[in-house]
């Protein structure tokens, strides 16, 4: 039976935007307490502003959304883990990158895996589950609700 999910998880990798998600699971599989593979259920990445961004499914390394994420404490039962590559603290993901990101989440809606509940918003940024500043203090959670 597929897994169902009340929710979305918003992250950035803190990292620059040439990352790719194959060193993000390299990162993952080598922390201090390894996940077995990346944390996350999506990866969004766009290198340069020109580039066509695009979603990589973190299925080819083994977190399919039959599977809990390792993204957010107290959560990754409950919400699918999207980390959008870059450090938003320094400026916003680009409206494209926002873009494409609503319609990987409105494709989650569509394939019946993401059921809307009535308690709080189904996009949430890591930092409304968590102590932290994830996905990036310039990053506008809002602009992206309203995209969805
Ligand atoms: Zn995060």
């Amino acid at each position: 039976m597929i897994k169902l999910w009340k929710g979305v998880c918003i992250h950035h990798s803190e990292s620059q935007r040439f990352t790719t998600a194959e060193e993000i699971d390299q990162w993952h599989r080598e922390r201090t307490k390894p996940f077995r593979c990346i944390g996350y259920h999506f990866c969004v990445r766009q290198p340069t502003d020109r580039s066509k961004p695009e979603v990589i499914d973190c299925a080819k390394f083994g977190r399919t959304l039959n599977d809990s994420g390792a993204h957010a404490r107290g959560h990754n039962s409950t919400h699918i883990g999207i980390c959008l590559i870059g450090n938003f603290n320094k400026r916003p993901p680009t409206d494209d990158m926002l873009t494409v990101t609503a319609e990987l989440i409105r494709n989650l809606f569509e394939c019946g895996c993401l059921v809307a509940y009535s308690d709080g918003p189904v996009v949430q940024g890591h930092r409304d589950l968590n102590d932290t500043d994830c996905p990036g203090k310039q990053f506008d959670l809002e602009r992206l609700r309203r995209l969805v």
